[in-house]
């Protein structure tokens, strides 16, 4: 219910929209117009649906909360992470496709209730070894790596994973000491593995410095911006620290059965950008192996719940005439370069679009229950490390994506991981990130495998 006054907020609003000044600002702005655009939409029909189909979907979904604490400091704050991982059983879904949907809200109450995986200190929450808010974030991300482990067989832990990717991280820009804000120090070096030290103040240097994160980090207020940042760089890296494991494992082959979906493109942002080029080079490299054993590629979508993309996937799917949409139902438009500058973010670099961030690129798709899904696939190879091209036949698993797509996505719940889990809640296992999830996983995909699937 409204309460007094708050409308009053609106009205101003409002009042300076239609400012002389806000006026003459927009007359000054770019106007995108139709008649000039050298890019239309036009929607393609998807592939004929494919029957053969991974048999589980494993979707990471992380989310925080930033709660206040009481210590006896004003204001508080801790973050807590959740990262769902839950595996669906597409044949599952396919059963129990007439019961659905679960309340999504529900679902996600008791999910988030039965795996939060970490507490990170939030302002004015010093841990003892530590003398600042920010110092007590950086260790507790470093110990956070350190405690995330999926597979009781080797106990390889997560930061690992990021460790091998941070080889990969180029050596030209040292970064500046993290204490450069707090004491003033002038150092800037290359991050190592482990634990070490600044070679000039001394003080302990994490590796997980090198995601920059805490540059986001303020001792007073609120962090949504720095864990945010958290959650995104821990559901990229799980992909790739669950792949490392099957790697290890010597399961790579029996990758066909899964289908990894994660919240969000195939991007990375903000300070720990450099991860994207890292991970690229590793899935590539992950994806030859998966090749020459199946001679097929990996399966790893991310779906976008909102944004730009999101917001120009609506509008152009509106025609001039009423109730008649652009896109009917299984037909997709994979986006180019030129289209995303002239229509959606204009540009005129000759820099790719998304170029330092993207490890992956996107298309629209319109599922089979007319549900409008902005998703993105990564590069798995040179070739298909393109955004020019809107050549389908390079991403071999297209069909499969989008057959998949149209298996597990309502239309009362498109654009996002967290609802597709939610709508499939009966057919999906919790994993709790625990030493045992890889376990599980391998238990999974070895049955499928025994089934002859
Ligand atoms: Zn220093």
């Amino acid at each position: 219910m409204p309460y007094d006054g708050e409308y009053a907020t609106y009205l101003p609003l409002h009042r300076i929209s239609e400012s002389q000044r806000v006026k003459n600002l927009l007359a000054r702005s770019k106007i995108l117009e139709k008649a000039h655009v050298a890019h239309t939409p036009k929607p393609i029909d998807a592939p004929p649906q494919v029957l053969n189909l991974p048999k589980f979907i494993l979707a990471i979904d992380g989310s925080y909360a930033e709660v206040d604490v009481k210590n006896g400091y004003p204001g508080a704050k801790v973050g807590y992470c959740t990262t769902a991982s839950v595996l669906l059983d597409l044949d599952l879904i396919a059963e129990l496709d007439t019961k659905r949907p679960v309340d999504p809200v529900e679902f996600r109450k008791t999910e988030q209730a039965a795996s939060v995986d970490a507490a990170l200190p939030g302002s004015n929450v010093v841990t003892r070894r530590q003398n600042s808010a920010r110092a007590s974030f950086r260790e507790e991300l470093y110990d956070l790596f350190t405690e995330i482990v999926v597979d009781e067989g080797d106990r390889t832990n997560l930061l690992s994973t990021y460790e091998a990717l941070l080889a990969l991280k180029p050596t030209t820009n040292p970064q500046s000491c993290p204490y450069s804000e707090s004491h003033g120090c002038e150092a800037k070096f290359v991050v190592k593995p482990g634990c070490t030290t600044c070679p000039t103040c001394s003080r302990p240097v994490y590796s997980t410095d090198a995601l920059r994160i805490h540059e986001r980090f303020r001792d007073t207020g609120t962090n949504g911006e720095a864990f945010g940042l958290v959650m995104q760089v821990v559901e990229r890296l799980l992909v790739i620290h669950f792949l490392r494991c099957f790697e290890r494992r010597n399961v790579l082959q029996r990758l066909i059965s899964l289908a990894f979906f994660i919240d969000g493109p195939m991007a990375v942002f903000g300070p720990p950008a450099w991860l994207s080029s890292a991970i690229s080079l590793e899935l590539k490299r992950l994806n030859k192996k998966v090749r020459t054993a199946t001679d097929q590629d990996l399966l790893i979508l991310g779906i976008e719940k909102t944004g730009a993309f999101v917001q120009h996937f609506e509008e152009i799917d509106q025609t001039e005439t009423p109730g008649q949409q652009l896109f009917t139902s299984r037909q997709y438009m994979l986006l180019t370069d030129g289209y995303i500058k002239d229509r959606i973010l204009h540009s005129d670099s000759h820099k790719r679009y998304g170029e330092d961030t993207y490890f992956g690129r996107k298309f629209f798709y319109k599922a089979q229950s007319g549900a409008r899904i902005v998703t993105s696939i990564p590069f798995l190879s040179e070739e298909q490390d393109t955004i020019d091209s809107d050549d389908i036949s390079l991403y071999p698993q297209f069909a499969a994506i989008c057959t998949l797509l149209d298996r597990v996505v309502s239309s009362r719940h498109a654009n996002s991981v967290s609802p597709l889990i939610a709508a499939n809640a009966q057919a999906a296992i919790p994993l709790q990130l625990g030493s045992r999830v890889l376990t599980e996983l391998a238990k999974a995909l070895l049955g499928t495998a025994e089934n002859g699937k």
